[in-house]
């Protein structure tokens, strides 16, 4: 954080240190290193020298006395003479000072020679001598001056004093030549000496100078750079304090060293402290409590991995109120984490912009959330409503289609209930057009291009609008131009709804004339070979449409006259939800109309070749079919209301179908398993339980079931309620109000087929602790062996007796028999289904047999019932459709 330690302000320092900062105390020292050496070398030698020199002294010295001796002697023998011929006393005074020069000399002497021996003993030799001499003169001269001596006597005395001299001059002259003999050995030895040392003296005192002179070089460049350094030091950190104090920023240099430690004048105007009393505040009282820990993690977290990093925290103000910093913290130094730069900046307004902005983005998210709980609240509003309006819409319109398919009815009757019909119609239009163009706004619908055959996609719209026509007296007719390719790839249940929607308005607007659907191909060299441009126009010769309204046609709810609504019906959302669909699909619905002459509606649009229709999967709806569809489909119709299973039931059965009623999921699940289905219809709103966990119980009960046909017949019609159906497993659906005819198409369409020829009966397995196998169907070629032996008459009877048998076999009253009469009816019917070909039956009654024969304890006869009565239902139809082409001769 920006506070971590009470540090006092201190300048800005760093000291630097060079190449030449190191090298002169080194040069300094070399010198004087080198000045010790030579000392160390040279004393001795000079000291040699000085030795040497005072033996050359010493011998000097020797010589003198030897000499003051020889000269003593003869100052005596002189001044002793003198005063024995002129008896005078001052004769004898250089005779006084002889003898006591002579004393001091031989002293000396014995002195001086000490070092050498034969010197000593000479001395003493000498010592004595001079002694002799002396006391022989001292003799002499004590003679009374009276008395003449004798000639024999003198000349005695003169011979022994004589004598004496010449014995000392020749101990001074040994002396003399071996101190001569000294002399010249010491001066040799000096003369050697003494030039070598003082040319290595010189030398030695040259290289200490020179030395001496580097260093002093240096050292005198080291404080001139220093000094130099010293100033561009100063300017920059004169520099670098001028911007920290006047950046508006917070700049602080952090340091447990306060001679390191600063802080930028910014405080004062960033946070109110003085630089000095903000540098001393300790963080529990500057940073705002929420804000610490992260603001110490920012701080102490700095390491060489992590060398900045950077946090916005609080800060208190001197007056209290909260500031906030974004602070950068960086270490100075990689290696030294006690030393950060922390830069902080005022970030409060951005901080509050960003709340600002967060509340803005909060709120939008709010909004949104609304919009889609709104959204999602309009959806499920729209299907519920759907289906509210639907499910009783059902009953007036199939009751009314039930009643109108009667004969008995009076004219008046008819016409009420035509009326009753056409008002539920009406209403059914308001309730689609509602949803279409609701579901289009939510973006809910998707155009999904499939494989169709242009022809049948006309003959199919026209159809359904024929009716109409034909009442109105209307010529309705379609043309498709040369050019037109046959199989397309479009969304041509879109592409029917437009066209139906243009239709329909054509007719509704049109008193007297034509309505005429035409479709050409326009070449256009731009797109691609595998595309064409299709053009669909609708033109009619109705009222027609005045310009000034032309526009408007388009959007929702606009009708050119609102009294037309009343003569005609609509919504005014029909062209609106066309247009969109048609936008959907890459064109635009163009209008062109003469008030009075008529009225043409077209649109082009582009779609791909195909090689062929997808017949199968989007088979066209019939529009009008009076007769039944394929005869005596097996149909299970689960559905709660009894209005609708009534009707459905009317219609299904008054086509020749089957019906079986389950009033909830469960029963559904469980007629399944007793009969078979050709097809269910179901419903999805159901108490106890739903059609679509119906659907998803049923896929689980074995690969019998996968295939059998389940469409939803349902007011539920949304996207993605279909969506959900088809997750289910279901494998289509039937809206809400259903027209008779859409009912019985969709049977056609989905029901599985029950021609004599088919194979019985798809795989199907039992519970896995009856393990009996797959039914493998019917083998036609044994059927056809034995109506070759017995011929039609006697197979056609055959087939009776084994159809009674099934009855009689296999039946509700089954329940309470025991395993052995199980086995035993199964056996029975095992052979004579094997013989008329029944071959999957044949297997499953030989299973049953031997289940109940070998583990009669571990069957369980119930299931084995159901498998049993499964089985007959299913040869049941092919059964009797063979009994029928017997009687008919065409087998
Ligand atoms: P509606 O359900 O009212 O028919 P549409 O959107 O299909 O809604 O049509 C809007 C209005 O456009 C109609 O009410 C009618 O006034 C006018 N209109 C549509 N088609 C024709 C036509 N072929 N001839 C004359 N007027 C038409």
């Amino acid at each position: 954080m920006l506070n971590t330690a009470r540090e006092p302000m201190t300048p800005f320092h760093k000291p630097s240190t060079t190449l030449g900062s190191k090298v002169a105390p080194l040069a300094l020292a070399s010198a004087i290193l080198l000045v010790a050496a030579c000392s160390a070398l040279l004393i001795p030698l000079l000291l040699d020298v000085k030795e040497k020199r005072l033996w050359v002294q010493h011998t000097y010295e020797v010589l003198a006395e030897l000499d003051t001796i020889r000269t003593g002697i003869g100052d005596a023998e002189a001044s002793q003479r003198e005063f024995l011929v002129a008896h005078e006393d001052e004769r004898l005074a250089p005779y006084r000072a002889a003898i006591r020069s002579l004393s001091e000399a031989t002293g000396k002497l014995s002195t001086l020679v000490s070092d050498n021996a034969a010197q000593v003993a000479r001395a003493r030799t000498l010592d004595q001598q001079v002694s002799e001499k002396l006391a022989d003169l001292s003799r002499s001269l004590q003679q009374p001056r009276s008395a003449t001596p004798l000639p024999q006597q003198g000349t005695a005395d003169a011979q022994r004093g004589a004598v004496l001299t010449r014995q000392i001059r020749e101990t001074i002259q040994i002396m003399r030549r071996e101190e001569q003999r000294l002399l010249t050995t010491r001066s040799n030895a000096l003369e050697q000496v003494a030039p070598r040392s003082i040319a290595f003296a010189v030398g030695t005192l040259l290289l200490a100078l020179l030395a001496l002179t580097a260093a002093g070089y240096l050292a005198v460049r080291e404080i001139r750079r220093r000094t130099q350094a010293e100033t561009v030091l100063q300017t920059s950190e004169r520099r670098y304090r001028l911007l920290a104090e006047n950046t508006i920023d917070i700049v602080r240099l952090l340091s447990s060293d306060p001679q390191q430690a600063y802080t930028s004048p910014a405080t004062r105007t960033v946070l109110g402290y003085e630089p000095e009393e903000f540098a001393i505040l300790p963080p529990e009282e500057l940073v705002h409590p929420d804000d610490l820990a992260h603001a110490q993690v920012c701080r102490t977290g700095l390491s060489p991995e992590h060398p900045s990093r950077v946090g916005t925290h609080r800060y208190r103000h001197r007056r209290g109120h909260w500031v906030w910093l974004e602070v950068a913290y960086r270490l100075m130094e990689a290696d030294n984490a006690d030393l950060v730069l922390a830069v902080a900046r005022d970030v409060t307004q951005r901080k509050s912009q960003e709340e600002v902005l967060r509340a803005a983005v909060a709120d939008a998210k709010t909004a949104r959330a609304q919009a889609e709980a709104a959204s999602q609240a309009k959806t499920d509003f729209l299907a519920s409503m759907s289906h509210e309006i639907r499910t009783p819409l059902n009953g007036i319109l199939g009751y009314t289609d039930l009643l109108l398919a009667e004969n008995q009815l009076n004219p008046g009757q008819r016409l009420r209930l035509e009326r009753i019909h056409s008002s539920g119609s009406a209403l059914l239009t308001v309730v689609n057009d509602v949803l279409d163009f609701s579901k289009i706004e939510a973006g809910q619908i998707e155009i999904e291009p499939r494989p169709f055959a242009l022809a049948a996609l006309v003959d199919n719209s026209l159809s359904i609008v024929r009716s109409l026509a034909e009442h109105k007296n209307l010529a309705l007719s379609a043309h498709v131009g040369m050019g037109v390719p046959e199989n397309l790839v479009g969304d041509q249940d879109r592409l029917r709804q437009v066209l139906l929607n243009l239709l329909n308005n054509a007719l509704k607007f049109t008193a007297k004339g034509s309505v005429t659907l035409q479709i050409g191909h326009l070449p256009d060299a731009s797109l691609p070979a595998g595309e064409r441009r299709v053009r669909f126009s609708v033109t009619d010769t109705g009222i027609g449409i005045p310009a000034a309204k032309r526009e408007l046609l388009f959007e929702r709810f606009s009708q050119v006259d609102n009294s037309t609504s009343r003569e005609f019906g609509g919504t005014g959302l029909g062209l609106a939800i066309s247009q969109r669909l048609v936008q959907l699909m890459g064109g635009q619905i163009l209008v062109a109309s003469e008030v009075g002459q008529g009225s043409t509606f077209s649109f082009e649009v582009v779609l791909p070749l195909s090689e062929s229709a997808d017949q199968g999967a989007h088979r066209p709806v019939p529009a009008s079919r009076t007769g039944a569809v394929s005869q005596g489909a097996n149909v299970l119709l689960a559905e709660d209301l009894e209005i609708n299973q009534d009707i459905a039931r009317s219609i299904l059965e008054a086509a020749g179908h089957r019906v079986d009623i389950a009033a909830d999921g469960v029963r559904a699940v469980e007629a399944v398993q007793q009969r078979v289905y050709d097809l269910v219809l179901m419903d999805v709103q159901m108490p106890i339980m739903n059609g679509i966990a119906a659907t998803r119980h049923i896929r689980s009960l074995g690969t019998a079931y996968v295939d059998l046909p389940i469409v939803a017949l349902t007011a539920n019609v949304l996207p993605h309620q279909v969506q959900a159906f088809t997750e289910a497993g279901m494998n289509g659906h039937i809206g809400k109000p259903f027209k008779r005819d859409e009912l019985l198409a969709a049977v056609e369409r989905w029901a599985r087929d029950v021609p004599a020829t088919r194979e019985l009966v798809e795989g199907e397995t039992l519970p896995e602790n009856n393990s009996v196998p797959e039914e493998s169907g019917f083998n036609v070629a044994v059927f056809n062996e034995v109506l070759d032996l017995l011929g039609p008459v006697r197979t056609g009877e055959l087939l009776r007796r084994f159809d009674q048998e099934l009855d009689a076999r296999i039946g509700a009253d089954m329940k309470g028999r025991t395993p052995g009469e199980f086995a035993g009816h199964a056996h029975a019917l095992a052979s004579q289904a094997g013989f008329l070909g029944f071959v999957a039956l044949r297997e499953r009654c030989l299973a049953v047999e031997a289940i109940c024969m070998e583990e009669p304890e571990k069957a369980d006869l119930a299931v084995l019932l159901s498998g049993l009565m499964r089985q007959r239902d299913a040869v049941r139809g092919p059964l009797l459709q063979l009994e029928a082409s017997l009687v008919n001769g065409s087998p």
